[in-house]
This record gives C-alpha cells, structure tokens and sequence, in this order.
C-alpha cells in the first residue's frame, strides 16, 4: 500500500462517519467534543466547528454529570467498551423525535456504545460515543405492551357487567385453593342467581333483562371489598370469593347483598322493576378434595334457597 491508497482510504472514512446514520461523537479526556458527525450536527443544530472544543456536559446539560464520567471513566481504566441501553435509560442525550409514524414519542430512544480509543502509543486519549436511534423499537414494544394489556383485560372481564369473566374467576378461585393448601388460609365463596329472571326477559325484553344484570353487577362491586373477587359465573348467576373469610362473616355479606338487591328500583317505560336473589354460601372448612367442590358446595346451598322460597340465604352445613 502506497501513501497515495492511504489518504484516499482515510477520506473515504471521513465521508462515511459523516454521513452514517448514528451518531457519533470523539471526547478527549477532558469531556471536550473532538469530532461530531452530520447526525449530531441535524439533531443538534450545532455546527462542527461549534462543537469542536465544547464540553459534551455544556452541550447537553441533561447528561447527569456523575454517572457519566464513572461509565467513561470505567471504559478508560478498562480499556474495554461500555453500553446504554433504552430499556434502563431512554436516552443519554435528549433529542426530539422526528419520525412521522412514531409521532407518539415525543423524544428519541438510544442505546449508545462508548469505547476507548487509543493513540499511537496505545495510551487511551479520546472515547468514542455511538448513538442508536431506537425509537421504533420502542415505540413498537410499547404498543405491543398496550396492546397486550387490553387483550388480557379483554380475556379477564366480563363485557356486560366488567365482573371477571368464569374463566379468569375460576383461575383467581384455583390459586386462592392453593393458598388454602398451603398455609390453611379460609375463604368462603357467595354464589347467588337473580329469581324468575325468565319473567323479567319474557315481560320487558332482553335488553331490560341485560340491563337488570348490569345494575346487580354493580350493587355487588359496591358492597365488595378490595380484597374480594366478583365474577359472572353464567347468565344470571354470580360468584364473589372472599378470601380470609370464613362463612359467618360470609353469610353477613350474602345477606347485605341480597337486602341491597332487593331495595333496588329499576324504570322501565314508566314501570318501576324490582328483582331479588337466592344465594348460596359454603367455605373451605370442611375437608374438600378440589376447588370444584367449594363451587358444589355452594351451589347445592344456592338450591336449597331456590326450593325453601327463593329471596333468601343458605349457608351450607
Ligand atoms: P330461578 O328463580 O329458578 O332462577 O328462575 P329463572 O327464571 O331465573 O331461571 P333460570 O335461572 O334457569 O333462567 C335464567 C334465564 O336468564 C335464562 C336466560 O334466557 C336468561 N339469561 C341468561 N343470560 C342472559 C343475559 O345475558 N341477558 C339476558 N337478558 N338474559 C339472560
Ligand atoms: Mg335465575
Ligand atoms: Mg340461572
């Protein structure tokens, strides 16, 4: 190689760090810009030759100044590479961001690889920094996140009364069986279906009749407490968990529910509606071999409500 191809080759590297599609910038160890690329100069609006010289801590006073020079400082005493990454940090300088399809974010993501450079004689004198633009990624992690999040609450809820849907309360009823297993915790479950709920369809319509399972829903979300978990167990039939509970203090709850229930007025083209529950109440007291057998229990309780008149409670002994 003749010194011609070398100085051909080196400008060559120079057109490329110019125009490569990262960011680049060369600190001596005295934090002071020493070679700043076209990417920093349009994100920046600082020209090269204004840069040249300043401190990187003056050019972006968001760079937090002690946890920069101990990351530069370890690539120096190491000799070896050091990264960011936007998961932990979004950015190590802010930049605005600029991409029209990612226009939801507001300033650009980074990762950014720091490493040693080294003179002539090997000493390390200058640090180079590499900044990424990682905003799609980001941006594209964070709708999947979002989007993952209203499936979950989508395959969890109920969508006329927002109560857990059978499958999720079934999942939330096996781990709270578990818990029991474990550390002999109680809990004790309400199970309660609308009476002559037929007549309510037949008589007004099945809108009317949706819209009388949603006010039941709601009275039942409002006299339930934080820890207890409500779902709709099937058409007209519910289901609310109360954990550390044992069945007096669940018997309580049933009878409240179904005196609240009772004394709901609901309009109906000038007709005032009014509907009741039997419910069922059993609790993990007595030996059972499966959390199925906490819903049998209740339901079989829920039965002899039904046949002993309907309205009223039955606690399973
Ligand atoms: P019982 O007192 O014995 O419970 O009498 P019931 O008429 O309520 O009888 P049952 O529980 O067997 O019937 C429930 C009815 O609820 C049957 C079904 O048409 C109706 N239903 C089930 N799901 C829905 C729903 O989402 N919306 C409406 N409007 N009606 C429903
Ligand atoms: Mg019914
Ligand atoms: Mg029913």
């Amino acid at each position: 190689m003749n010194n011609n191809i070398d100085l051909k080759e080196l400008h060559w590297m120079l057109t490329i760090t110019q125009n490569i599609d990262v960011g680049l910038v060369v600190l001596d160890r005295d934090y002071r810009v020493q070679l700043w690329n076209t990417f920093m100069e349009n994100r920046t609006g600082v020209l090269p030759d204004k840069a040249a010289n300043q401190s990187f801590f003056k050019l972006f006073p968001e760079v937090n100044e002690r946890w920069f020079s101990k990351k530069i400082e370890s690539v120096v005493t190491l000799g070896t590479p050091a990264f960011t990454i936007w998961e932990q940090r979004p950015y190590l300088v802010r930049f605005k961001n600029y991409q029209p399809i990612t226009g939801q974010e507001d300033f650009m993501y980074q990762n950014t690889t720091l490493f040693p450079l080294r003179s002539t004689n090997s000493e390390i004198s200058h640090i180079c920094l590499v900044i990424y633009d990682v905003t799609d990624v980001a941006t594209n992690r964070h709708q999947l996140q979002a989007a993952n999040n209203a499936l979950l609450e989508l395959s969890s809820t109920d969508r006329l009364t927002g109560l857990f849907n059978r499958g999720h309360w079934e999942e939330v009823l096996k781990n709270e069986y578990a818990r029991h297993c474990r550390y002999d915790s109680q809990a004790t479950l309400v199970m309660f279906d609308i009476d002559h709920f037929k007549r309510v369809n037949d008589t007004y319509g099945h809108q009317m009749g949706d819209k009388v399972i949603q006010r039941v829903a709601e009275v039942t979300r409002q006299l339930a407490r934080t820890a207890d978990i409500a779902g709709r167990y099937g058409g007209e039939e519910f289901v609310v968990l109360l954990p550390d509970t044992d069945k007096a203090g669940g018997k309580i709850f049933a009878e409240r529910l179904r005196q609240a229930i009772e004394a709901q007025e609901m309009s109906h083209e000038g007709q005032v509606i009014r509907c009741t529950i039997s419910l069922g109440v059993a609790d993990l007291s007595q030996p059972t071999a499966e959390y199925k057998t906490l819903i049998e229990l209740a339901d079989q309780a829920l039965y002899s409500s039904k046949k002993n008149g309907r309205n009223q409670v039955t606690v399973h002994e």
